[in-house]
């Protein structure tokens, strides 16, 4: 599990430099924008230093190319705070080049530790009350007409809310996205990736309810690896694993859409089959049967493991349960093995029930 958080982690990690890289191209286009706009509006030497800005963020999209990600957030941040210091203080608070320090809140937020955040907190907040103060008392240095000034302010509201909407739906999606991940890791068997035990349970009261809803028939179809304790001996419990995880293949391929399949303990799986009558089912375990059968895992040149399965069919009726189906099921299983194996069953006499408890405690 430690892995598989890992590779969360390291999957969003790699969005987020994404993004950064993304802002990056959309920063340095709204920079060629305030080049043009100064350069027509004046002051002049504020249209160059956007031209800086532009190379900056060209500088930043390579380096984040490279990997080089912190060195590029740190050319970001100096980029920003430098346009939204020089922007205010030339032409005004009016402007609204703050607007941009805004956007080191969130990024702030979701950077680390909670008391890592405190410090650049502190000094954004610092900054922007100290900016406001100093351009709000001194007024601008280079002052533009009032047009152009509602111009621009009105510009950076909209690249404001632009990027704002665009990083908080990015985390929005990624949090949906682990979410979605965590919850499709946590239904599944580690070894095999089929569905697990707790999983199917939900699933079966689901389809159970279903079934019942709309008086739709449906099965299940217990199946148990023939001889695998042999397989450990002979191969190795390494091998034993790999014939697990071949075996789960191909009865996921088996699968209709609609049915499921899960690993239910050591080397039994179990398949729920919604709208399939008892006959059906059969002739599903039927054909599981044949296939497993004809189907050896390949190791090495030299050896291949075939395997076979037994299997045991029961119908979830009206009357009857999954709990009940399924005990029906295992005791078809236990009829397939004293006949001698690798064959299908479909319900049977009920057989000791001291057999059924030692088959269902725990290896
Ligand atoms: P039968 O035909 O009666 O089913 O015989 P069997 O040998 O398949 O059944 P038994 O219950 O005697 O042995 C099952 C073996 O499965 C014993 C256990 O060590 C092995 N097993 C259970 N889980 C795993 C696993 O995850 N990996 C491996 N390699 N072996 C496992
Ligand atoms: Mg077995
Ligand atoms: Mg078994």
């Amino acid at each position: 599990m430690d892995l598989v958080m890992d590779a969360r982690r390291t999957s969003a990690h790699a969005a987020f430099w994404l993004m950064t890289r993304r802002v990056t191209v959309l920063a340095a286009c709204v920079d060629v924008v305030f080049f043009l706009f100064f350069l027509w509006s004046g002051p002049v030497y504020l249209a160059w230093i956007n031209v800086l800005s532009v190379s900056l963020y060209v500088l930043a999209n390579l380096l984040l190319r490279y990997r080089y990600n912190y060195l590029a957030l740190l050319l970001i941040w100096i980029e920003v705070m430098g346009h939204a210091v020089i922007g205010t203080l030339a032409v005004g608070w009016g402007a609204g080049f703050h607007y941009y320090l805004l956007m080191f809140i969130p990024a702030i937020m979701v950077s680390g530790y909670l008391a890592l955040t405190l410090l650049p907190l502190c000094v954004l907040f610092t900054l922007y009350v100290g900016l406001y103060l100093v351009a709000t008392r001194a007024g601008p240095l280079s002052p533009i007409a009032d047009h152009a000034l509602v111009a621009l302010n009105l510009f950076n509201v909209l690249v404001f809310f632009m990027m704002a909407s665009y990083t908080a739906r990015f985390f929005y999606q990624r949090v949906r996205q682990s979410e979605q991940r965590l919850r499709e890791y946590a239904a599944r068997d580690t070894l095999t990736g089929l569905y697990n035990r707790r999983y199917f349970l939900e699933l079966a009261g689901k389809e159970q309810s279903r079934a019942e809803r709309e008086s739709s028939p449906l099965a299940v179809v217990i199946a148990d690896i023939d001889y695998f304790k042999n397989i450990n001996d002979t191969f190795g419990h390494e091998a034993g694993d790999q014939v697990l995880v071949h075996i789960g293949a191909i009865l996921d391929r088996c699968c209709r859409a609609g049915d499921a399949v899960a690993r239910w303990g050591g080397e039994e799986f179990l398949f729920l089959l919604p709208n399939t009558e008892a006959s059906e089912a059969e002739q599903f375990a039927e054909r599981v049967c044949r296939t497993v059968a004809q189907q050896p895992l390949r190791r090495a040149a030299q050896d291949s493991v075939l395997c076979t399965l037994s299997l045991g069919v029961a119908a979830v009726g009206m009357d009857k349960t999954f709990a009940d189906a399924l005990a029906e099921a295992d005791r078809a299983l236990y009829e397939s093995k004293m006949a001698g194996r690798n064959r299908v069953t479909t319900t049977g006499p009920v057989v000791a029930d001291s057999y059924l408890a030692e088959r269902r405690s725990p290896a």
